[in-house]
Parts: structure tokens; C-alpha cells; sequence
């Protein structure tokens, strides 16, 4: 099988890059954890996926969710492991291509096949941008799909057993302050995106405002249609670019 050949060649390529560190100073040692783990994230998603029999079943459906799951863990984990390389320039360059070259057969051919056994989302966009669930709960719908992209919700949390006003969104989640939620929610009743991802702004946890939201086109994406791009600095996390389908990109996580 073409992807187990591939797997077999990411492996290598992780033991490579392990015995580069390991002849390398102290310090350098403290990378390897990265490199392991995008290797064993792409192995999980790969057993995960094969071999599944049907395209329907719950039981695929659950793993292939799954998968995608490690899947995107490992791409972050890749990212960090080639922004650590990047340290030892030309050194590392080698590695570094062919980790990429590597990398990106298997999770390209890994993310085809989980595409075939989920469930197809074809896009059929919402009549309107902002769902009402109650009174406490308006979500954001994803203008491609519909899906659910983020949220805001007013609960009570049993650990803190009190009330909690929340965005739940893309890749943040935030609490905020009850006494904004009669703005907030007045202002979700008339879909006024632009101006709640202004006044979520104030919020230190979520400064960039509505991650789901891109202002350029005033619409709401989900996380698979607001392609997100995470940035590694010589291994250490820097921001987070999405890309929404009319190629507006921004930064969604500083
Ligand atoms: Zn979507
Ligand atoms: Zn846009």
C-alpha cells in the first residue's frame, strides 16, 4: 500500500531528525518531543482509517472524526518541528525538505480518505447568518455549510455553580461578562456581526475578536471553510492566520 510506504518513510525521517538532535547540544534534545509527536499523531489518524470496511457505519464515522482529529494535531506538530529546525539553517535544510515533501503525502492522502467516509457537507448555505436556539444560545452559522461555527451561550457551570455568559468559537473560547450579554445577544437578534466582533475586541482573551468572522466579506466561517494557517517561531507558537474562501486572510489568535 502506497500509504503505509509513506508512513514507513515519515518514520524515517523522524529517526533522522531524533539523531540530529541527539548529536546536538543539551538543549536541542528538548525538540524531539515535537518530532515524535507529529510522527505517532499521523500514525494514530492512519490506523484509525484503514482498512474501514463500510462508508456509513457510526463506528467509521466516530474514527474518521477522529482521525481528523490527529490529523491536524500532527500538522501543528509539524509546523513547531520545522520552525525548530529552521534554527539550524543549513544544517537542517535536508531534513527539512523532506519532512515537508514526506509530511504532506501522508496527510494529504489520510485527509482524502477520511473526506470519503464522513459524511458529505455539501454547502448549502444558511438563509441567515445567526441561528437563535433560546433565549440564552445564538449560534453563528458558517456561511458555506451551515455547520456551526461558533457560539454564544449562557450557562450554569456546576463546577463554578454559577452562572456563565461564553464565545465559543473556532479556535477560542472565552467567558465573558454577564451584564454584556443583553448587548451582545441584542445585537446577535439583528445578525450585526461587524459590530459584536468589535465589542468582543475589549476582551483581552479575545482580542481579535469573532474568530469565526471575517470582516473583509461580513460572514461567518467554520473551521473548515476559514482555512486556518498556524505560525512556529524556532518553536514557539506565534499567531494564527485564517483564510476565508474569497481570500481574505487575517490573524485570528496573537
Ligand atoms: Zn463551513
Ligand atoms: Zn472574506
Amino acid at each position: 500500500m502506497a500509504s503505509n510506504n509513506n508512513i514507513e518513510k515519515l518514520e524515517e525521517i523522524k529517526e533522522k531528525i531524533i539523531d540530529f538532535y541527539e548529536s546536538a547540544a543539551n538543549f536541542d534534545k528538548v525538540w524531539i518531543t515535537d518530532v515524535k509527536e507529529m510522527y505517532y499523531n499521523v500514525l494514530t489518524a492512519w490506523t484509525l482509517i484503514r482498512g474501514h470496511k463500510n462508508h456509513d457505519t457510526d463506528i467509521n464515522i466516530k474514527q474518521a472524526e477522529s482521525a481528523q482529529a490527529a490529523l491536524e494535531n500532527s500538522k501543528s506538530r509539524k509546523l513547531q518541528a520545522i520552525s525548530e529546525l529552521r534554527i539550524y539553517k543549513e544544517e537542517a535544510k535536508d531534513l527539512i525538505t523532506a519532512l515537508d515533501q514526506i509530511f504532506d503525502l501522508c496527510y494529504n492522502e489520510i485527509s482524502n480518505i477520511i473526506q470519503k467516509i464522513l459524511p458529505e457537507m455539501k454547502g448549502k448555505a444558511p438563509k441567515k447568518s445567526v441561528n437563535k436556539v433560546s433565549e440564552n444560545e445564538y449560534n453563528l452559522l458558517c456561511s458555506v455549510c451551515g455547520n456551526i461555527a461558533a457560539k454564544f451561550i449562557i450557562g450554569t457551570s456546576k463546577s463554578f455553580n454559577k452562572r456563565i455568559f461564553a464565545y465559543l468559537g473556532v479556535i477560542h473560547s472565552s467567558p465573558l461578562n454577564l451584564k454584556d450579554a443583553e448587548n451582545i445577544f441584542s445585537l446577535l437578534e439583528h445578525a450585526e456581526l461587524s459590530k459584536i466582533h468589535s465589542y468582543i475586541k475589549k476582551y483581552p482573551t479575545i482580542e481579535d475578536g469573532i474568530d469565526a468572522y471575517c470582516p473583509e466579506c461580513n460572514k461567518i466561517y467554520c473551521r473548515k471553510h476559514y482555512r486556518l494557517q498556524e505560525e512556529w517561531d524556532e518553536g514557539f507558537y506565534d499567531c494564527t492566520y485564517a483564510t476565508c474562501p474569497q481570500n481574505h486572510t487575517r490573524i485570528i489568535d496573537d
